[in-house]
């Protein structure tokens, strides 16, 4: 999706360190971290939110990498956050999943 900011991070258009990644997604540290471990999940096709992702293996996919990272980064603690539409806080219409360590 063109002017996709995480579809650019995604292409490697804006080069990005990612912490995990794999096939279908990628986990990146937030630019503006609002806790001591925050990173965001992402796929890498465009799915502009949660509401729309209607493709359960890539939500599979989701489910397995936030257990996987969490594991990986030694994050016991953490809280998961989706922001579905503008009015809810969701400023990048790509969907992400915010993983807030502690
Ligand atoms: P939203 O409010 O859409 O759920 O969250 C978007 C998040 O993406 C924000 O927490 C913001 O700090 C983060 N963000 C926006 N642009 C970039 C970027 O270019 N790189 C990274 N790493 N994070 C970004
Ligand atoms: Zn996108």
């Amino acid at each position: 999706m063109e002017n996709c900011i995480f579809c650019k991070i995604a292409n490697g258009e804006i080069p990005s360190e990612r912490v995990y990644e794999n096939d279908f997604l990628f986990a990146i540290k937030d630019l503006h971290p609002r806790a001591p471990k925050h990173l965001l999940l992402i796929p890498k096709v465009h799915v502009e939110k949660f509401a729309d992702l209607d493709d359960e293996n890539l939500a599979m996919e989701l489910y397995r990498a936030i257990q996987e990272i969490v594991k990986e980064q030694e994050i016991t603690d953490f809280k998961l956050q989706v922001n579905n539409g503008a009015r809810a806080g969701q400023e990048v219409m790509h969907l992400h999943i915010h993983i807030m360590g502690y």
